[in-house]
């Protein structure tokens, strides 16, 4: 900034958990230039996660969702804007800049943050475009799946990721009568290891939820416009709504425009900074280095969780306040899912040892991945406490030995200890 020019502050495009955090973080770290947090929907921010458990269930109101008070955003000047799709953005050397927004407004920055996201990703199949097809991303997707349901009893859910577990556990709760079509041979095959996806698979039908492997879906099928049912080549399985939960995009168009580097989102270093050295890309649409200690050497990733919308997001904060602070602490996610709350730390891909120390009871489950020798990753559960103290463990950098791990009923709490105190030594 030079001269007397007026200060126009920080433009945060995306307004949902990864932006809400840095304005949230930026006023906590004493940034006092104006921030805007702005974002195309028309609802104030919201947070996803409950759309398809509580909220899909009737359990909470929208209201619940929303992240702050408007009393909230004033106190701490903020403005909030809702429904502006930024359309086209330009930026000077310097960072600053300008956004237009598809209603004609536009809004000049000093610097600039995307936190755009990503999106639901299509299907591109004959009779995709059904009525009743339906997607759940955003609360007007989930709005609309609310609203359809109660007319509904036949439920074909395309897609074995979280969001489609979940969705398919919440509405098998609500008495509907629920088919998950998968293509791969197992569930979540990208984030947790082929146990777990067993374990689901196993609870979930053993709850009465028709789970279909190894299956495509070859068309959706209807009458006068309306679904009636999903073909996957061998039947044609009756269904009165259809969910696709397919995975996402991550939202780089403004990326593009902009000529910074793209890969599967923005690329951005440690500090959430993109390739230009001054916009900040954070939560689902960056393509970050592997925070976790021991990755390999150039490891990058993209998460999509929530928990790593906010530590990105205070990275971010320090580095608009012209600071380096790197990521802090462990990725970790969870996935209610009917009566399961999985719960994941750190990132199981490359293990190559897996030690099985799952309950007796069959609603529970625990595993914990290492990758020559070394502690990675678990999935657990409904066993929070294992779940604690690998996180603990990832984020003290110790691992737990191995062959000590096995025995579900030997607690870790007394491993993680000893290992601090060999550390300490
Ligand atoms: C149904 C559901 C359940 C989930 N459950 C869990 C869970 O249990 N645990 C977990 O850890 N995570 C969960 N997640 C994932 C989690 O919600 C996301 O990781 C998180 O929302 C990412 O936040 P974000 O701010 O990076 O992106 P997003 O939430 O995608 O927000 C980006 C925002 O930017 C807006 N935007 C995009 N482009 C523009 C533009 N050009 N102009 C203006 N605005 C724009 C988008 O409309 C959107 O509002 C769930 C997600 C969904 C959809």
């Amino acid at each position: 900034m030079t001269g007397n020019r007026p200060r126009n502050g920080l433009l945060i495009v995306g307004s949902s958990q990864a932006g809400v955090q840095l304005a949230v973080s930026l006023r906590a770290l004493g940034f006092t230039d104006p921030v805007t947090l702005l974002g195309d929907e028309d609802h104030r921010p919201y947070q996803r996660p409950a759309l398809s458990k509580e909220f899909l269930q009737d359990k909470i109101t929208k209201e619940s969702l929303i992240f702050r008070s408007e009393d909230y955003w004033r106190e701490h000047d903020i403005d909030v804007v809702k429904g502006e799709f930024i359309e086209k953005v330009h930026t000077d050397p310097d960072g600053s800049g300008t956004a237009h927004s598809v209603s004609g407004r536009t809004f000049a920055f000093d610097r600039l943050a995307l936190t755009v996201g990503a999106r639901a990703r299509r299907l591109a199949l004959p009779g995709a475009d059904l009525d009743g097809v339906l997607y759940l991303r955003t609360a007007d997707d989930a709005l609309e799946l609310k609203a359809r349901t109660p007319q509904a009893q036949r439920v074909v859910v395309i897609g074995g990721g979280f969001i489609g577990i979940e969705a398919a556990a919440s509405l098998h709760t609500l008495g509907k009568d629920v088919t998950l079509v998968e293509y791969a041979d197992r569930l979540v095959a990208r984030a947790v290891g082929e146990q777990t996806s067993a374990f689901l698979a196993d609870h979930h039908r053993s709850r009465g939820i028709d789970i279909r492997l190894g299956t495509g879906v070859e068309a959706i099928v209807g009458d006068d416009g309306r679904v009636t049912g999903v073909d996957i080549g061998t039947e044609v399985i009756a269904a009165d709504i259809v969910l696709v939960g397919i995975g996402v995009i991550p939202n780089t168009d403004l990326a593009e425009q902009l000529g910074l580097d793209v890969d599967n989102g923005f690329v951005v270093d440690r500090f959430a900074t993109a390739s230009d050295g001054h916009t900040l890309a954070v939560g689902d649409c960056a393509n970050l280095p592997n925070p976790i200690p021991g990755a390999p050497d150039g490891a990058r990733v993209r998460f999509e969780s929530v928990n790593h919308a906010i530590e990105q997001a205070k990275v971010a904060a320090y580095a608009a306040r012209g600071r380096q602070a790197e990521y802090a602490g462990i990725p970790w996610f969870w996935s209610n899912q009917g009566d399961l709350k999985l719960q994941i730390a750190g990132l199981s891909t490359d293990h190559d040892q897996v030690v099985d120390r799952s309950p007796a009871d069959p609603t529970k489950h625990s595993v914990l991945y290492y990758r020559q020798g070394r502690l990675i990753a678990a999935d657990c559960v409904n066993v929070p406490l294992d779940f604690m103290m690998v996180k603990q463990a990832l984020g003290a950098q110790i691992s737990l030995p191995a062959d000590q791990v096995a025995d579900p009923t030997v607690p870790l709490k007394p491993l993680l200890t000893a290992a601090l105190e060999g550390e300490h030594a």
